[in-house]
């Protein structure tokens, strides 16, 4: 079946007459049972979840996993829950532009002395191939989070398989409507649930998917004892919205297209990263490896300074300013406005998560701002 299909279809309760639609809100904390409690039974609620268990089997197909996903309380305690994965005194290639939240997690377990940290130019597949010499796992996100950068993913996943690294690929920004790691090679897939797979920015979750049994294993033991496990309520929302990912990404990648072609001509803008647009430095790889578009996250910087950039944002009324990416409503963010953001991100770079309002509305909003910019 198709994604799309996939989407809607798994993860529903048995087709019995009268049975629900949906899969129920399970609210329990614990199970019935008596006698030695086997590694089938659910036994606590820590362990296990009937409504995680759906979002797991819907996840799985997407991303055409072997085994269910592991659903978590965020994006983040799903890439803590891999990172644990490196053995203590490894070390870990993790791309200079990853989410911020995973770099500065590494850089505080370096602290400690837990792991080495190498940073690299993902888009650079000769570094990155150097950077594994003796690593431990390799961390990938493409695009890249706010550059838009594309890494070579089969050249760099299977060039970690070749050489024993263990690889993890954070598919939030792509979806696997654009890229099924796992089917390249990756070992580990994680997900931001909280971004498009929820798609209305009202729940915070992640997942994690295993390219095997075993390492599945390990990480829902590890998952039932350090605790981080979504509520029900917050994994039934997460289904909920997934249930619409294909129409949701289809009509936001044609207007981040839209409005990518519009910045580009316009005077106030000195360049535009999106991998859609060609010229783009990732354009060729993404036609090469995303299938059906080019995702829906787009980065513009001006002509004009940080304060200039903050000026425009502040006078919108379609786009709301916040953080955050990948709901139906369009969000803008000065990433540098985040002091741990690094440097090689320009100041006054804009990143736009494109939602689903209407483009020519989402383009007016974003024109007086402009205009007023390149008149100064
Ligand atoms: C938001 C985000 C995360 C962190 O996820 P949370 O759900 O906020 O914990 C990780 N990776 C990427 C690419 C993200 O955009």
């Amino acid at each position: 079946m198709h994604k799309d299909t996939v989407a809607v279809a798994a993860g529903r309760p048995e087709h019995a007459h009268d049975a629900p639609v949906n899969p129920p809100v399970v609210l329990t904390s614990t199970y019935r049972g008596v006698g030695e409690v086997s590694g089938e039974d659910r036994s606590y609620a820590r362990a296990a979840n009937p409504t995680w268990e759906a979002f797991e089997e819907v996840l799985a197909e997407l991303e055409e996993a072997p085994c269910p996903a592991l659903a978590y309380a965020s994006g983040m305690a799903a890439i803590a829950a891999v990172l644990s994965l490196v053995p203590v005194g490894g070390t870990l290639v993790v791309p200079r532009h990853s989410y911020q939240g995973t770099v500065q997690l590494a850089r505080r377990w370096e602290d400690r002395g837990i792991l080495t940290v190498r940073t690299v130019d993902i888009a650079d597949t000769a570094a990155v191939l150097a950077a594994l010499d003796g690593a431990d796992m390799l961390w990938i996100e493409s695009p890249t989070n706010p550059m838009l950068e594309v890494a070579e993913l089969p050249a760099l996943l299977a060039a970690a398989r070749e050489r024993g690294v263990l690889s993890c690929v954070d598919n939030t920004f792509a979806t696997p409507l654009l890229q099924q790691p796992l089917t390249l090679g990756a070992h580990l897939v994680v997900h931001s649930a909280t971004k498009y797979l929820s798609g209305h920015s009202d729940v915070l979750m992640g997942a994690v998917l295993c390219a095997t049994a075993e390492l599945r294993q390990r990480l829902h033991a590890q998952r039932t004892l350090e605790g981080a496990v979504p509520g029900p309520f917050e994994c039934w929302l997460a289904l909920r919205g997934l249930r619409t990912l294909a129409v949701r990404v289809e009509r936001s990648m044609a207007s981040a297209a839209e409005l990518a072609l519009r910045m580009r001509e316009h005077p106030a803008v000195a360049g535009v990263r999106y991998p859609g647009l060609p010229g783009d430095p990732g354009h060729e790889r993404a036609v090469a490896q995303f299938a059906g578009g080019f995702g829906s996250v787009l980065a513009v910087v001006l002509h004009d300074d940080a304060a200039a950039a903050e000026h425009l944002v502040s006078g919108l009324r379609v786009w709301t300013p916040a953080t955050s990416l990948g709901g139906v409503e369009s969000l803008v963010e000065r990433r540098r406005r985040h002091p741990d953001e690094p440097r090689t991100v320009p100041e006054n770079l804009l990143r736009l998560s494109v939602g689903i309002e209407n483009v020519a509305d989402l383009w007016q909003d974003l024109v007086p701002g402009l205009d007023a910019l390149a008149d100064r």
